[in-house]
């Protein structure tokens, strides 16, 4: 041990044992990283703190008993595979080694260095790592609120919005209207709400024929555009309709009542109405300091250290992650990255520059997949940029052959990382 990390451990046990009020959790004599959300950035960085250095004891808090992962629940929406394809247990993550505290942490004392949870119980940390994923942002569209989300739902949270939505277009009629509405800007998973018009679309397209599917969008362009609009032109021609900001896409309020989706332009009465409404960071960044007035949390982008709060980093969908999408793949690499960078820290080390990569997958429809992937480093303005030259998306032209590889792709996609991160 040297000189730095010595003195480090004294000073930072001194320290914990006088500002840790009681009663806090014992959590053993190493330095202590406390993570918050057990998510893809989660869970991920409990683990890969662990094996970066087990001197480090690694407590991990997380509201929900299983983890139910949002990545292929469009698939489960549509009927093409079940939610509990979906659920993944904490079983592996304790068995690294890892404290796993469940609950919901709903304060943070960024001076004292203590984290608490709803039951009252107190962590202290020397490091706090937030991976809280998302919030909606309820009534930033007027009249969306928790109750509406039971009309039209949003399932932009994968579970019960998963179900309910898959529910309701199964009780719809053939010949019905399906409207999906998309948020501008950065919101979760780019991709996501044109990978799911298009499952949806497959769904009526093979079961309900003579129904129709609107796509109102607050953005005039969007992930993946040119592939997934001549894969509709293919696929779905005269059943899928997508409609931008510029042409009335953006929806100002909803009539939950009525399934009514409202825009500057008109309005429109659905059978079924899927509202993705706009998103911010998981509610415990306010409560920590560490969201602006974004709503998202600015970060460093060599450490993930909040630039509002020193000793907290946040990861995953929560950071402002420059040219990084909000996906569990670029999450999964953001906690590797912030564990590497916070061992160092916390046993007197200096976090090494890194490169992020990040590929995301789109089913078009069930045997049809397309990609976009990419490489981030720190740049000189102090975000995440994209490495020139580095990524790229599937090409414009490929066979139906390709196609059907990539979609192949796309599942072992998910069977790797949910591997890495639960199993
Ligand atoms: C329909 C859809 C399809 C998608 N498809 C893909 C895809 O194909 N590929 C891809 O890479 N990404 C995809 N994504 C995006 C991906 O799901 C997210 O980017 C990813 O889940 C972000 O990981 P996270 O750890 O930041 O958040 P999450 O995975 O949401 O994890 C957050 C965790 O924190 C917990 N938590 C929150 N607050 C607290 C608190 N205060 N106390 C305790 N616990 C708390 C939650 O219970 C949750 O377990 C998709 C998303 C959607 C909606």
């Amino acid at each position: 041990m040297n000189t730095t990390r010595r003195d480090f451990l004294k000073l930072g046990l001194a320290a914990s044992t006088a500002l840790v009020p009681l009663p806090a959790l014992a959590q053993g004599a190493g330095p202590r990283a406390v993570v918050v959300g057990g998510g893809f950035a989660g869970a991920t960085c409990a683990r890969a703190l662990r094996h970066a250095d087990p001197r480090i004891t690694v407590t991990l808090v997380e509201a929900n008993p299983t983890f139910t992962a949002c990545p292929f629940s469009n698939a489960v929406i549509v009927g093409l595979r079940e939610l509990s394809a979906q659920q993944f247990t904490y079983d592996r993550v304790t068995a690294d080694g890892i404290t796993l505290t469940r609950g919901m942490a709903t304060a943070v004392d960024p001076h004292a260095r203590t984290v608490t949870l709803a039951d009252g119980t107190r962590l202290g940390y020397d490091r706090l790592v937030l991976a809280p994923g998302i919030d909606i942002r309820w009534g930033a569209v007027s009249g969306y609120d928790e109750a509406a989300a039971a009309q039209m739902p949003h399932a932009w949270q994968a579970g019960e919005q998963t179900l309910l939505l898959r529910r309701q277009l199964e009780a719809m009629d053939d010949g019905g209207l399906v409207v999906i509405s998309a948020p501008a800007n950065p919101f979760r998973c780019p991709p996501g709400p044109y990978e799911r018009a298009s499952l949806i679309a497959h769904y009526l397209k093979t079961k309900k024929p003579k129904s129709k599917l609107l796509v109102l969008d607050a953005k005039d362009t969007f992930s993946k555009q040119r592939l997934f609009q001549a894969a509709w032109a293919e696929l779905y021609p005269g059943l899928l309709e997508w409609v931008p900001l510029s042409k009335g896409g953006n929806v100002t309020s909803v009539e939950p009542a009525t399934r009514t989706l409202v825009t500057d332009f008109g309005r429109h009465k659905a059978n079924v109405a899927n509202v993705i409404p706009p998103q911010r960071a998981g509610r415990i960044a306010d409560a920590a300091g560490v969201a602006d007035r974004t709503g998202w949390c600015p970060i460093d982008p060599v450490t993930f250290e909040s630039k509002l709060q020193p000793r907290i980093h946040v990861i995953g969908d929560a950071a402002i992650a420059g040219a990084m999408p909000k996906s569990a793949f670029a999450a999964n690499s953001q906690a590797k990255t912030c564990a590497a960078a916070v061992a160092q820290l916390l046993t007197g080390g200096t976090p090494s520059t890194p490169k992020l990569i990040n590929t995301c997958y789109s089913l078009v429809a069930p045997d049809y997949g397309i990609s976009v992937a990419g490489v981030y480093q720190p740049s000189a303005n102090g975000q995440l940029a994209d490495v020139p030259g580095a990524g790229g998306v599937s090409p414009q032209d490929a066979p139906r052959a390709t196609r059907a590889a990539e979609a192949v792709l796309a599942e072992a996609w998910f069977r790797t990382i949910t591997t890495e991160v639960f199993g």
